[in-house]
């Protein structure tokens, strides 16, 4: 059921009149991951929830992501398991496979992890699942085309301007604005400088093909402190990505991916070249991968930030936006339990996820510099731990990432 948040401003309350049931108002900065299940997750408290997002349309950068079962967890709490179910990719078994001999260097069930954690993870397309967390607020209460500018904090009210020269006020401000956020410079009181995390991912779809791996399977080609994955999503497609470490801001024409992906993965197995074959060029994506240092001030007055804005995170374990997600019922928690009180209810959100969302930073920081060869001792050795994995270790690993939100 939901709770009516008692606003904490009304005057009526200090004349002993009885106190009417103002819900509380939460102005919302972008409708991305982070932004959109907030605004579900505030709405299903019983919130006035308004979002703001400065696209003209959804649009989202980047093929597909991982949903592990954290993740999956926080949007079931949102009423969306049957709709997060039918987007999911079914996962039964991971390999990784030698870049240039094509064996298969170790696989295992995934079974173990969804028996511990209790949820099976979903690989989803971006867009589809985007579109879920729009549909399930209200597509059209979304105000698109609104680019914030300028937020301030006040007294009784938290206040943002548009670039359109329109401003919107509410009890709090939440600012899910990315990685690049302007919220989170207000927040911290200048700005945040982001780390490069020396590797660009090309990522795309392609319809599934098991001469590059098996259908259910998210398999793993490594070496040269390189990565080459597919993995299942639904409508029989692979989610794929190439991690290619190189310096910060080498040019690149879109549309141009399988010529520079066949040069780079030359030496690579056959399933690779099928996969550069099969890829789709003017529709792969290039991402130079940064993080941000942890910090721990969310909040400043009635203004929070929420998601990347939060914390930045390679996306090395998958787990940036199911942190978003936690997050988002993580404020629905400090909004239940603090009804009537927008300043305690924000300080509970931010002492509920900062040290969670930090580790997952840093545990994301640390699979990058293994992965992409930072120190190449370590990295030769986890290609030969790999050779003699039965996946208990990467398990451990896995379901070390998915403990610690709200409902895991
Ligand atoms: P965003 O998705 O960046 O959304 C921010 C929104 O705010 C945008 O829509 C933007 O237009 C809007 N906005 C920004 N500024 C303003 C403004 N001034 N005014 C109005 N609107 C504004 N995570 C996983 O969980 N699993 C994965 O497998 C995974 N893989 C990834 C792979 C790659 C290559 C990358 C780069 C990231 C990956 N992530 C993954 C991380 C995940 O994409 C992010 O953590 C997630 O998108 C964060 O959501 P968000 O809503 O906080 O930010």
């Amino acid at each position: 059921g939901c709770r009516i948040g008692i606003s904490g401003r009304s005057p009526r309350a200090d004349r002993g009149v009885p106190i009417a049931l103002v819900p509380v108002k939460a102005v919302i900065i972008g409708a991305g991951m982070g932004g959109a299940s907030a605004a579900i997750a505030l709405k299903q408290l019983g919130l006035e929830v308004e979002v703001y997002e400065q696209v003209t349309e959804n649009k989202p950068v980047g093929a597909a992501i991982s949903v592990w079962s954290n993740g999956v967890r926080c949007l079931n709490h949102l009423g969306l398991e049957e709709e997060t179910a039918a987007l999911g990719g079914i996962v039964d078994s991971m390999s990784y496979v030698d870049a240039f001999t094509g064996e298969t260097m170790c696989r295992f069930s995934m079974q173990p992890l969804i028996d511990e954690v209790g949820q099976r993870p979903y690989p989803i397309a971006r867009a589809e699942l985007q579109l879920m967390l729009m549909n399930a607020f209200g597509h059209d209460d979304i105000n698109f085309g609104k680019k914030m500018v300028a937020v301030h904090d006040g007294p009784a009210q938290a206040t943002v301007e548009f670039a359109d020269g329109t401003s919107a006020s509410g009890d709090i401000v939440i600012g899910a604005d990315g990685a690049k956020s302007l919220t989170r410079d207000y927040v911290l009181g200048s700005p945040v400088e982001r780390r490069y995390a020396g590797y660009v991912n090309f990522n795309g779809l392609v319809p599934v093909d098991e001469r590059i791996g098996p259908a259910t399977e998210w398999t793993t080609y490594v070496g040269d402190s390189r990565r080459v994955s597919v993995m299942p999503v639904a409508g029989n497609r692979f989610y794929f990505f190439f991690d290619v470490p190189m310096p910060e801001g080498v040019p690149f024409e879109r549309g141009t991916a399988r010529e520079v992906l066949a040069e780079e993965f030359a030496a690579w197995a056959p399933g690779v070249h099928t996969l550069i074959g099969a890829l789709e060029p003017g529709a792969t994506n290039r991402v130079e991968i940064y993080d941000t240092d942890p910090f721990h001030t969310w909040v400043r007055g009635r203004v929070a930030v929420l998601g990347d804005a939060a914390h930045n995170t390679t996306p090395d374990i998958g787990q940036g936006g199911c942190s978003a997600m936690e997050d988002a019922v993580a404020l629905q928690f400090a909004f239940r339990d603090n009804p009537d009180d927008p300043h305690a209810a924000l300080a509970a959100y931010e002492a509920s996820r900062t040290e969670r969302a930090a580790d997952l930073v840093l545990r994301a920081r640390k699979r990058c510099d293994v992965t992409h060869g930072k120190e190449p001792e370590k990295t030769a050795a986890w290609y030969e731990e790999l050779r003699h994995e039965d996946g208990t270790n990467v398990i451990r690993g896995i379901v070390g990432n998915i403990v610690g939100g709200p409902l895991t």
